[in-house]
């Protein structure tokens, strides 16, 4: 039978592919990719020369019926994307979920994930995390993300959070955290992991914010926000009324 492996690679640095990544590439029938020419350059320095094959977000849904009936019939395909985990804010979702629901071997050689390794970098707690890929990219949709998030947390639950940020939007980022958590709430700034240039800011929004207003932001960011430091346990009676208060609004939804 077939398999699709969904293969991490690098998020920067050529040296953190695993031996298993490479076998998993050379061993493929073929190995789909976001972007010819960038995997291309990935398998250049490996010396693998398995052909590649083109699946984004704009294809992906069109090509999940093909794909299948090739694995159907026996096909070993690889999955990488452009860097890091596929499927993490990277395509691959939709297809490996089809060939789930079809009872196909789906398989994964783990690796990088900018998030994980920002998280274990940042200082803060590294449970529980919430990873929200990419905030939308205008200010009053990530506001009213972010307050859906401060309300979890007015509820009790809070969490270390995670978003991938590009480095144009980072100090309206970092505005809009503050009108939603508080300019005092710990953070931090991971910039270009595992690269030359590699940077970890951490400090209070309010500091990140000083900071960032004075040096441009560059490079490939990822950004996190520690869980408040409130004491938002909830009382037995308030637990009881909320719990009461959600059970009725399902039901009358019902
Ligand atoms: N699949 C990738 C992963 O597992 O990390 C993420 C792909 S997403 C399209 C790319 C975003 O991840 C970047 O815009 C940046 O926000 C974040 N990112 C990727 N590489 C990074 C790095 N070396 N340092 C910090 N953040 C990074």
């Amino acid at each position: 039978a077939g398999s699709l492996t969904l293969v991490a690679t690098p998020i920067g640095n050529l040296g953190d592919i695993s031996a298993r990544a490479i076998a998993t590439l050379n061993a493929a029938d073929v190995i789909l990719c976001e972007d010819t020419r960038v995997t291309a350059k990935l398998l250049k320095a490996y010396n693998v020369s398995t052909p590649t094959q083109i699946l984004h977000d704009h294809n992906e849904e069109g090509r999940i019926p093909g794909l299948l009936s090739r694995l159907q019939s026996g096909a070993k395909m690889a999955l990488v994307s452009d860097a890091g985990t596929p499927l993490v804010s990277d395509p691959g979702f939709r297809l490996a979920r089809a060939a789930i629901a079809e009872g196909l071997n789906v398989g994964a050689v783990p690796g990088p994930s900018a998030a994980t390794l920002a998280l274990t970098l940042s200082g803060l707690p590294p449970h529980p995390y919430l990873f929200s890929g990419f905030a939308a990219s205008r200010s009053s949709a990530r506001r009213s993300q972010f307050a859906v998030l401060r309300a979890a947390e007015q509820a009790g639950f809070s969490a270390t959070l995670i978003w991938y940020e590009a480095p144009h939007r980072l100090l309206d980022m970092i505005e809009d955290l503050i009108a939603v958590f508080g300019a005092e709430r710990q953070a931090a700034v991971a910039r270009e992991l595992t690269k030359r240039f590699e940077e970890v800011r951490r400090g209070t929004l309010s500091e990140l914010r000083t900071h960032f207003t004075q040096t441009d932001p560059r490079g490939e960011i990822t950004i996190l926000v520690g869980p408040t430091e409130e004491d938002t346990a909830l009382s037995e009676e308030d637990l009881d009324a909320r719990l009461r208060t959600a059970l009725k609004t399902h039901s009358i939804k019902d």
